[in-house]
């Protein structure tokens, strides 16, 4: 079903008659009672009810690539190590709680080797005001032969255990972690790198349908360049000033204490809807809450913001809306133990919402659909 028919479900004259009802005999209501006409009412609103509100998941896949302009890989070691046991630790998660999830992936992750990654460069490379945030000029010193001997700078052996579990979708985080809104590159430029991204990917599975920004980066600018490329779903950020997509130099503390604290406190509503604008670039799944990585500091305050995710869950399944989370498999890399439990946690919550509300798990590309 698609999301515009949720607000059936809301503004209909029948809403208010669900609210009366118990939350299990709303739900449950038909086999308890059978053949009353309470229990004809309660089967009604359970079919008005089911099959509009979406969980989608979506990870940013990108190793050193992600992060090389603020840490060496020295410095992230253990983190991206621990990838190697993160993601197929999540993905037997997603398998076993059936949910689905898009994989939004550097490109330049893709390459066998050395010598393909510098065969697939793009024609044109971004020239960044700040020339630390182009990898360009590091590949020579910095990337080795291939991901035996570089675990940090490729993972076609990762990206294939992807594509082989059910319901697991493989988008892009550009080719070469493209910062779209900061000075000195082109739309071209970043056409070229999707470009890049869809030779790399192109041994692997079909082309890339959904696309994150690097540092959530959204250029409305460049939505045309998405369309000519296929992508059909983008995660766009939220509303709030603490969320909106900038450069870097204009991140503040401000705004990282305000989605800190976020995080614990239902500050920013988190319940959002899918925007559709045909011939204006990609459908917009807007990302919901960043899934923290466990903070062993903060460990007494982890029912709290486990908690805060759970209620909004359980809110945008209600009111049949999109609850969209996010993090990046390298937040799994330390403290695994922890962050699986809490992921196990959230998926469980995810299977029970999808049983009473119809809270789907949807990829990217479905919620757009
Ligand atoms: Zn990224």
């Amino acid at each position: 079903m698609g999301v515009n028919a949720n607000r059936l479900t809301r503004t209909g004259q029948i809403a208010p008659v669900a609210s009366l009802l118990p939350g299990s005999l709303a739900f449950e209501g038909e086999r308890r009672r059978p053949g009353g006409s309470a229990a004809r009412v309660v089967r009604s609103i359970d079919i008005m009810a089911r099959g509009s509100g979406r969980f989608v998941i979506s990870l940013d896949f990108e190793l050193h690539w992600g992060v090389r302009d603020h840490s060496t890989v020295e410095q992230y070691r253990e983190n991206l190590l621990g990838v190697r046991e993160a993601i197929p630790a999540m993905l037997d998660l997603f398998r076993r709680y059936e949910t689905r999830a898009t994989w939004a992936t550097v490109g330049m992750l893709y390459a066998e080797s050395k010598q393909q990654l510098l065969e697939w460069l793009p024609s044109r490379k971004p020239r960044y005001a700040d020339r630390a945030l182009s990898p360009y000029e590091a590949i020579e010193r910095e990337v080795g032969d291939d991901e035996t001997a570089d675990p940090f700078h490729f993972a076609p052996s990762l990206i294939r255990k992807i594509a082989a579990t059910p319901g697991q979708e493989l988008g892009t985080h550009t080719f070469s972690h493209f910062y779209c809104l900061e000075a000195g590159q082109t739309a071209e430029d970043f056409e070229a790198d999707l470009r890049a991204a869809q030779r790399a990917s192109a041994g692997f599975h079909e082309p890339p349908r959904s696309i994150v920004f690097p540092r959530n980066q959204l250029n409305p600018a460049y939505l045309s360049v998405l369309d000519r490329c296929g992508i059909v779903a983008m995660r766009g950020n939220g509303e709030h000033w603490a969320y909106e997509a900038r450069p870097y130099a204009e991140e503040s503390p401000a705004r990282r204490a305000m989605r800190l604290l976020d995080a614990y406190a239902p500050i920013v509503s988190t319940t959002r809807s899918i925007h559709r604008s045909p011939g204006k670039g990609p459908t917009d799944v807007p990302a919901s809450v960043f899934f923290r990585p466990f903070n062993k500091r903060l460990a007494r305050a982890e029912p709290v913001r486990l908690l805060r995710i759970e209620t909004a869950m359980t809110r945008a399944a209600r009111e049949g809306g999109l609850f969209h989370l996010w993090w990046h498999p390298h937040n799994f890399g330390a403290n695994l133990r922890e962050n699986l439990a809490n992921l196990g946690r959230i998926l469980e919550h995810g299977r029970a919402l999808d049983r009473r509300y119809g809270f789907a798990s949807s990829t990217m590309a479905e919620a757009a659909n």
